[in-house]
């Protein structure tokens, strides 16, 4: 019998570091050993000398790396197509991002680069006067939709679709550093009243087609940055 390493396993079990198969029994073998690495881990962390065990990141990367060029942006816009639930190629030739009914993204033809000040040829037109520095996402839905009295058409935005909305948001904040709030992160309906930028009648989005309780352009908006902010 090893004392030595018996007294230390009664001290290991004392100190809530269970030895299950043998308890104390002298033997300095694998369980021992895992028991020991353990608390000195814990003694380490609490001396600050090593770091908890690393937090997993809260999501994956959303958005693809090569999607993701080095490019000093602004902001996040969030429309709709007015299209269908895929994404055409007229869709992807006017955002950078979209998002079909089943939360799959879709890279869009222009490249975020050519949309960093000043513009390049090509660029994604996704905002009228504001596509310098922004960031255009694209829902595929609301084809055929009407306002008032709302009707969502054929093609409603589906819950799959916010959701990974937000999480695209999210994603694109963590790796631009753009910060979350309503002149930053924001639908095309907010941009004329956020951003001072007239639009012609925009309405993605003013209505969710699946929480109509969420009435108006801030209300989507705040509903929006609310839960990608939960999401950093
Ligand atoms: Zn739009």
């Amino acid at each position: 019998m090893n004392t030595t390493v018996q007294s230390l396993q009664r001290r290991l079990i004392a100190l809530g570091f269970p030895l299950p198969k043998h308890g104390a029994d002298g033997d300095p073998g694998g369980e021992t050993l895992i028991a020991m690495n353990s608390a000195l881990n814990e003694l380490e962390a609490l001396r600050g000398e090593k770091p908890p065990t690393p937090k997993p990141e809260p999501s994956a990367s959303i958005v693809p790396v090569d999607w993701m060029p080095a490019a000093k942006m602004e902001r996040i816009i969030c429309h709709w197509t007015a299209g269908a639930h895929k994404a055409s190629e007229f869709d992807r030739s006017h955002y950078h991002i979209l998002i079909e009914d089943d939360g799959k993204l879709v890279r869009g033809i222009p490249s975020i680069k050519l949309n960093e000040a000043p513009a390049k040829k090509g660029y994604a037109a996704h905002t009228l006067n504001c596509n310098t520095g922004s960031i255009g996402v694209s829902l595929c839905c609301m084809g055929g939709s009407t306002e008032a009295p709302f009707d969502p058409g054929k093609y409603p935005m589906t819950r799959k679709q916010w959701d990974a909305l937000t999480d695209v948001i999210a994603d694109l904040c963590r790796r631009s550093g753009i910060k979350i709030t309503d002149k930053t992160v924001l639908s095309h309906a907010e941009v004329q009243n956020n951003l001072g930028i007239q639009q012609r009648g925009k309405w993605d989005f003013t209505r969710l087609a699946f929480d109509p309780s969420i009435v108006g352009a801030k209300a989507c908006g705040d509903k929006l940055r609310a839960e990608a902010s939960a999401k950093l």
